[in-house]
């Protein structure tokens, strides 16, 4: 009957612009994971499924909501079905808002578009087989997604941008005291060691002045490598401003600081750093080392550090100094 087939167009397009719209509202996620945590409190409200999954390319994550309860196998399911390499974290919106059922019919898979482009797919493992509400549902979906898949992108990269230090690449002073902080507290609580380093480019306005700029700048990118290439990889370089470094290093004791420092320093001494024109500037840096103190905030045990590092200024330069061990309450 005609009319009936009117009808069933027509609620297909109402269905089809209601959760158009409903995607929409989603606007724009401080994050990929935050995203799909408001898209699956809202899938859930129109229809059951087992899992439903969404995968990005770029940079490459995954997530999946699942019930808590097959959590491991719907995360299986999902690399599977959608090729997800074992290396691709994978996001966890874990409730009873999904099914817990490990059996069903094969997911419904759509890519997500953006433009010319397909950013990742979606995916919905369904409760009922042949379900026509459902294969409209993840084709809307995944046509919806895109744009808001892709803010979320640019969100998550400006927020990495404002965490780096252009010109050397290293963390920046925010983003490191941010870091710092909750290995601050982790040290206190497991009463782990905790050490940093601070050092300052010797004479740095004199190689500014010797040999431009530009050559200065060089010479920042030079030792924030060398600095890297020195520490483990629990330990973080950050810029700490100007021609000043910090180092901070979990689990290490002040003596294992100071002979990173000393390594660190002999080795900056030993190189020099070579200009584009095959000058080669010598470089020293003066360090100060400081260990944490039961009760110290993070802003005394730097202050220790930088002042260690002043010592080692005014007694010459090219020296490490340490802070002495000193009870806060005492001092
Ligand atoms: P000392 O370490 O022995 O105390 O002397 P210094 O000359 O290094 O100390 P000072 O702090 O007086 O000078 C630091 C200079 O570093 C001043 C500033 O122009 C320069 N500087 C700070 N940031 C940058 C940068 O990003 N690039 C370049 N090229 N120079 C910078
Ligand atoms: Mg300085
Ligand atoms: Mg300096």
């Amino acid at each position: 009957d005609v009319r009936d087939r009117i009808a069933s167009h027509l609620d297909a397009a109402l269905f089809d612009s209601v959760v158009a719209a409903e995607l929409r509202r989603l606007g724009t996620s401080e994050s990929f994971d935050r995203l799909i945590d408001l898209l699956s409190q809202f899938v859930s409200q129109v229809a059951t499924y087992r899992w439903l999954a969404v995968t990005r390319h770029q940079p490459a994550r995954a997530a999946v909501h699942t019930n808590n309860s097959c959590r491991d196998a719907s995360v299986a399911q999902m690399r599977a079905v959608l090729g997800v390499a074992d290396d691709v974290p994978v996001f966890l919106v874990e409730d009873d808002d999904a099914v817990s059922d490990l059996s069903g019919p094969a997911p419904i898979i759509e890519p997500i578009p953006f433009g010319e482009q397909v950013l990742g797919s979606f995916a919905l493992a369904p409760c009922t087989e042949g379900h026509m509400h459902d294969q409209l549902l993840v084709k809307t979906i995944a046509r919806e997604l895109g744009a808001a898949l892709r803010m979320a992108s640019l969100v998550e990269e400006s927020r990495l941008m404002a965490t780096t230090d252009a010109l050397t690449g290293l963390v920046n002073r925010r983003a490191f005291s941010d870091w710092a902080l909750r290995e601050l507290r982790r040290s206190e609580r497991y009463q782990d060691p905790l050490s940093v380093i601070l050092l300052d480019v010797d004479h740095f306005k004199h190689i500014n002045d010797r040999f431009g700029h530009a050559a200065g700048d060089l010479v920042l990118g030079a030792v924030a490598r060398l600095l890297l290439s020195g520490i483990r990889n629990c330990d973080v370089v950050a810029r700490w401003g100007g021609e000043e470094f910090v180092l901070a290093l979990p689990s290490t004791p002040l003596e294992g600081a100071h002979q990173v420092a000393e390594r660190a320093r002999r080795q900056l001494e030993q190189a020099g750093i070579q200009t584009q024109a095959g000058q080669i500037i010598p470089v020293t840096a003066s360090f100060g080392v400081a260990q944490l103190d039961s009760q110290e905030t993070l802003e005394q045990l730097i202050d220790r550090a930088d002042r260690a590092m002043y010592v080692a200024k005014s007694s010459g330069r090219n020296r490490v100094e340490c802070a002495p061990v000193v009870a806060v309450s005492a001092a």
